[in-house]
């Protein structure tokens, strides 16, 4: 670790990863584990995590997109990548170079890829993306067979290999919502007609973290878990990271800029949102929105300072946010934990997301590029 103490930085705990990992695999036992590294693997460092990921048995990694694939195997990477969102134009040529399988969601980009297999002279591994329900990306059932069809006649001229047939779900972290059962149905009509069409796809999936943890009907071949890869649990719902037997990968610490005295009566901090009751002691945190901190979350969001978790006294400001200590004392340089485990007292990403009234997805992505990670 860096012996210049901090502002403030994520410590990612790749032993984390390592065991989520692990944990997931139990859940899905007949399954392969494809860990989503997507948006710098949600904050925590897509290298890294990738290869934590991977030792701990991971067979697939996912992107969303191909620049962040094409990253990956310019880190080293090895092993199966796949991603997802494309637009025209993109580097399909130096995805085909890289073996990294493509997800195809309509004809544009079934031609694009065809066209870069044939200027390679290489096979693309593509992936069927059925809209299932979502209403987001993927092939919708009117179109399928379209797409399908001419997937299969891209196979026989030999440009692309269909591997993959694959889903994703629009309330998986709603237990028990009627969408999750109506895909489940069309994801099986929809892989049923591209199997009887010719299709022989070496994985299907559709679950998310979510759908792994609590669907044991949506594993098919590969799960594709994200959010509970870092340890994060992804609704509260479904219980805390520790009742899901995941434990959280990142913890954001700060060091105290700075605590003084000041009077009853003061304003803290931008539009005197809060105003000191007593006289009191305020701790500067010296960690604001551009680090990612909600700033929606002023007069809310928790910290750890001096063994007690304290909100947030008036606005989360860029760059730094004001706790009231009342009577006890700290002094600058001393820790303070944003955001941890909650099994070691620590605020969590999840109370951040209540504070923030947004889910605990946003809260580790948004975590800054100014944030040094330190990997333990
Ligand atoms: N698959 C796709 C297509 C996604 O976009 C995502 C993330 O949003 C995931 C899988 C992983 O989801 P989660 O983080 O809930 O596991």
């Amino acid at each position: 670790m860096n012996e210049t103490p901090m502002r403030v930085y994520a410590e990612i705990d790749l032993d984390a990863v390592r065991e989520n990992v692990r944990a997931l695999r139990a859940r899905a036992p007949r399954a392969q584990l494809m860990a989503v590294v997507k948006s710098n693997a949600y904050g925590h460092g897509a290298v890294p995590c990738a290869r934590a990921a991977q030792e701990a048995g991971a067979t697939w990694l996912g992107t969303a997109t191909p620049e962040e694939a094409l990253a990956l195997r310019a880190a080293g990477i090895e092993g199966r990548v796949m991603c997802w969102l494309w637009t025209p134009g993109g580097p399909w040529r130096e995805a085909i170079e890289a073996d990294i399988d493509v997800s195809v969601s309509g004809m544009w980009a079934l031609d694009e890829v065809r066209e870069a297999a044939r200027a390679a002279g290489r096979t693309a591994r593509i992936q069927l993306k059925a809209d299932t329900g979502l209403g987001r990306n993927g092939c919708q059932p009117a179109d399928w067979a379209e797409l399908v069809g001419a997937a299969v006649a891209a196979q026989a001229e030999g440009t692309v290999q269909v591997t993959g047939v694959w889903s994703h779900f629009a309330c998986a972290d709603e237990p028990g919502h009627p969408s999750i059962r109506l895909q489940l149905e069309a994801f099986r009509d929809m892989l049923a007609y591209a199997e009887k069409e010719g299709v022989d796809p070496e994985v299907r999936h559709i679950a998310n973290s979510p759908a792994t943890l609590t669907l044991p009907e949506s594993h098919y071949d590969l799960v594709r878990t994200g959010l509970a890869v870092y340890g994060v649990s992804p609704a509260p719902e479904l219980g805390t990271p520790a009742q899901l037997g995941l434990r959280p990968a990142m913890r954001l610490k700060a060091s105290l800029a700075l605590v003084k005295s000041v009077p009853a009566g003061h304003g803290v901090s931008y539009g005197h949102h809060y105003v000191t009751e007593a006289e009191t002691h305020l701790a500067l945190v010296p960690a604001g929105y551009a680090d990612g901190l909600p700033r929606c979350a002023s007069g809310r969001g928790p910290v750890l300072v001096g063994g007690k978790v304290r909100r947030a006294a008036g606005r989360i400001a860029m760059d730094q946010f004001v706790v009231d200590l009342g009577e006890d004392l700290a002094e600058p340089g001393d820790e303070a934990v944003v955001f941890g485990d909650a099994e070691r007292g620590e605020p969590t990403a999840e109370d951040w997301a209540q504070a923030a009234h947004t889910i605990a997805y946003e809260i580790v992505t948004r975590i800054g590029g100014r944030v040094p990670r330190v990997y333990l």
